[in-house]
């Protein structure tokens, strides 16, 4: 079988891995990413909800939190450089009573604690001047949460690294690897099956990522966490949405409740709900969608009946199961797994495409590679 070296290889062409592979190959490496399906993006990249979050949720401190405030950053400011079609919309977080007033104060104070303190507090008439068919007692306006194109956005990535040299290998699945002196060796299958002898190896494969660290003879294989699926079910709006922000209800437990996001076009969909899954399935059950107007019409009475058709689903990467506190990103380079010249990336759920420049930057520097 065919055997090269190569000093860095990229597993994963979704938003994450195109990020990482666009920073290696302007640092002036040589980089091949492997990708086992035929297209960029093929999973959770083209999945979401392609919002550009503003980094509130997340607990203080987290790779979550200080990732996404500074990836929003670095991805507006990429985003008018490239021309890659946005939109800073801004979003509504909306207590439909009084009962739910107070958590929007402890929304505003975590966020505050993230470094984000552009949030603007709305009384009812305020929200109501804003977006008339919304109900709301009260709310929380975020200027700097925005939409993207998310396909744009991997194009552009892939687009400045094939021409600081980078290449995608499609149809490339990696198998098996082994790491051993310092080198990782990586057996890839598909329709041109070789192997390959990697200076350094960047695991960001999204839900096989796992996997793919299990399989590495030589790793240890305390440093592989467990993976769980959480489905997240998207319903389409089939009118015009009478809304122009983006439209979420105070959190519930386990998650940020059945919210509405816009797309470029100014269409609507609302989810994504949590469905706890056991293997691979992006298909939507119809009958979910109850669930949906009876959450919807809390802050949005007069949606009507009918109006909702089942869209999408994405599959997030959760490192804990159902009714586990949210876990962090977790990004483990050299220094904690004491394996020379490999970097993990497992769990990348929400706010990975947000955060996606910066997982790149913080993965160069676990790698002390320059800018
Ligand atoms: C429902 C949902 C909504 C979301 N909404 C948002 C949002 O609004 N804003 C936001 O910032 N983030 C959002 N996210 C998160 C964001 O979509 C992800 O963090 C991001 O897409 C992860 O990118 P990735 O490259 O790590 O993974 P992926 O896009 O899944 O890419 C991983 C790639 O690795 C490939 N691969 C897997 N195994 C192998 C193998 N053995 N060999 C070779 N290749 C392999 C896969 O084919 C895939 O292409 C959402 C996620 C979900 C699921």
């Amino acid at each position: 079988m065919k055997r090269d070296k190569v000093d860095c290889v990229v597993i994963g062409a979704g938003v994450v891995g195109l990020a990482i592979a666009r920073r290696l190959a302007l640092a002036g490496r040589e980089v091949i990413v492997l990708e086992s399906e035929a297209e960029i993006g093929a999973h959770a990249s083209s999945r979401n909800s392609e919002v550009i979050h503003a980094g509130i949720y997340y607990p203080r401190g987290s790779l979550k939190a200080r990732l996404c405030v500074a990836g929003r950053n670095l991805l507006y400011h990429y985003c008018a450089e490239r021309g890659i079609e946005h939109r800073r919309c801004g979003k509504l977080i909306v207590a439909t009573s009084e009962a739910e007033e107070p958590e929007l104060a402890r929304i505003a104070a975590a966020a505050a604690g993230n470094g984000i303190h552009d949030l603007k507090r709305l009384g009812a008439a305020e929200v109501a001047a804003m977006e008339p068919a919304l109900r709301g007692f009260a709310a929380l306006l975020s200027p700097s949460t925005g939409i993207i194109d998310s396909h744009g956005l991997m194009l552009a990535y892939r687009g400045e690294a094939e021409d600081h040299g980078a290449m995608i290998a499609f149809n490339a699945p990696v198998l098996i690897g082994e790491v051993w002196e310092g080198r990782t060796l990586l057996l890839i299958g598909g329709d041109m099956p070789m192997e390959l002898d990697c200076r350094t190896v960047i695991n960001s494969a999204g839900l096989g990522a796992p996997e793919i660290a299990s399989r590495l003879v030589g790793f240890p294989s305390d440093h592989v966490p467990r993976q769980w699926l959480a489905k997240g079910n998207y319903f389409t709006l089939t009118p015009r949405p009478p809304f122009s922000r983006l439209i979420y209800p105070v959190p519930e437990p386990g998650g940020l409740g059945v919210h509405l996001t816009l797309d470029l076009a100014g269409r609507a969909r609302f989810g994504p709900d949590v469905e706890w899954i056991e293997s691979m399935d992006y298909a939507v059950d119809p009958a979910r969608g109850e669930r949906f107007y009876a959450a919807i019409r809390k802050y949005w009475p007069d949606l009507p009946d009918g109006a909702l058709e089942p869209g999408y689903a994405g599959i997030r990467p959760k490192l804990g199961p159902k009714g586990s506190p949210p876990q962090d990103f977790v990004i483990q380079g050299p220094a904690d797994h004491g394996v020379a010249g490999l970097v993990n990336l497992f769990g990348i759920e929400s706010p990975g495409l947000t955060a996606s420049m910066a997982i790149a930057d913080h993965v160069a520097d676990l790698l002390q590679f320059g800018s």
